[in-house]
């Protein structure tokens, strides 16, 4: 019997697992896949995670992370926004930070099960069974659900968005590239968005956010990419002037933004499997982080002082919403901007000639320290 399961090794798994073990819990974390791995992302962090990863003895600069503190953006037609980023924040590859953070798992005594999925999930006398795609099982107190933006568990669930599609597809690669190394840009083009920041060992993010219909219109990917994203200056310099170090574009589809519940049949959500923002806002890692904060430091309380489970679990929802509902609600909102070429040109002009509110709009993208 474990005092928790977590199934996921992201970044909401992997810092839920270390907190808790490092609490004395006994921890086991199921991940689908096997440690180091890349996944689609912008690989821009948030500063405000820094104070609450050294709490940990977390500090990504030692793993190579580059320091970015000035934002670019981009409108299709190449109208061009410069701006020193307030809060800032750093790069470092997926594939670098969650390996580093499930070796950090590891030395905490966590139990990491990976290259399986959990498959189903019981809830019964107060205790989880729980069974993996090899068919072994497992049993715990508590579970909490950091598989990400969307997993068959979901359907399990019946999680009302699941049976919507949607409509958003990710593509990443990493590349060498000549860009200052404390910059991140944003340049759109026709229903979608390129971020472009440094990550470690002189290598470049370049991942962007389209529909599943642009692809469809262009045939594939490949010639959306020479027809309608390069239609943007600035990205037909970078695509025609870069070394591409995957053999292949990394790619995700069914990117579901939509509102979920921190809660579900008793298990407790962290990540964007309580909730996703828009890449736009370029903050999910912070929130996934931050959740994870909030629900372990929950667990260990409603722990020590025997909450019930009902209080535990709406406490846990109250604060969530508090924390977060107003964040995904704004990037939602502020992604609909996007994607319209007259729309985004004219926001972006707009936006020069009034850095404050520039200024402003992206402070509202941040959180605060925690
Ligand atoms: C195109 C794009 C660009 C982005 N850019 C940025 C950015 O620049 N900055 C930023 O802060 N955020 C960005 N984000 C958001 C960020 O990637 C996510 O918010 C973040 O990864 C969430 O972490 P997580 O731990 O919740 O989920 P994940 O990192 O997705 O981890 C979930 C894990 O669960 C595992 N899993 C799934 N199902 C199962 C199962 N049944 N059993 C076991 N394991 C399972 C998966 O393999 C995965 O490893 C971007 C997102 C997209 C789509």
């Amino acid at each position: 019997m474990y005092d928790v399961l977590i199934i996921g090794g992201g970044l909401a798994g992997l810092i839920n697992a270390i907190v808790l073990s490092k609490a004395g819990k006994k921890i086991v974390l199921i991940e689908r896949k096997t440690y180091p791995f890349h996944r689609v992302c912008g690989e821009y962090i948030s500063n405000e995670t820094l104070p609450f990863l050294a709490s940990l003895d977390i500090n990504p600069t030692e793993w190579g992370a580059s320091s970015i503190n000035h934002l670019q953006v981009s409108a299709p037609n190449g109208t061009l926004l410069s701006m020193p980023l307030d809060m800032g924040g750093f790069g470092i590859s997926r594939y670098t930070l969650d390996y580093n953070l499930y070796l950090k798992a590891l030395q905490s005594q966590v139990t990491i099960i990976t290259g399986t999925s959990v498959e189903d999930v019981i809830f019964s006398s107060d205790t989880f069974s729980v069974t993996l795609s090899d068919h072994t099982s497992y049993t715990a107190r508590f579970v909490i659900g950091a598989y990400g933006k969307r997993a068959k568990l979901d359907k399990q669930l019946n999680r009302s968005y699941i049976h919507k599609r949607s409509p958003y597809v990710g593509v990443k690669y990493h590349i060498q590239t000549d860009f200052p190394a404390n910059y991140i840009a944003l340049h759109n083009f026709k229903d979608g968005y390129c971020g472009l920041s440094a990550v470690e060992g002189d290598k470049y993010n370049l991942c962007y956010l389209t529909t599943r219909e642009n692809v469809k219109k262009s045939g594939s990917i490949e010639e959306m990419e020479r027809s309608i994203v390069q239609k943007n200056p600035f990205l037909c310099q970078i695509f025609s002037n870069s070394k591409f170090l995957f053999e292949k574009p990394e790619v995700i589809n069914e990117i579901s933004f939509a509102p979920k519940t921190a809660v579900e049949n008793h298990i407790l959500m962290s990540g964007d499997t309580a909730g996703m923002i828009t890449p736009l806002c370029g903050n999910g890692m912070a929130m996934a982080i931050h959740s994870a904060k909030l629900l372990s430091g929950l667990l260990l309380i409603a722990d020590e002082q025997k909450w019930p489970r009902e209080k535990l679990e709406a406490t846990y929802t109250q604060q969530w919403n508090k924390l977060f509902a107003k964040r995904v609600w704004i990037g939602r909102n502020l992604q609909k901007l996007f994607g319209n070429e007259r729309l985004t040109a004219m926001s972006v002009h707009f936006l020069k000639t009034l850095p404050p509110l520039a200024r402003f709009l992206v402070s509202q993208t941040h959180g605060n320290v925690f």
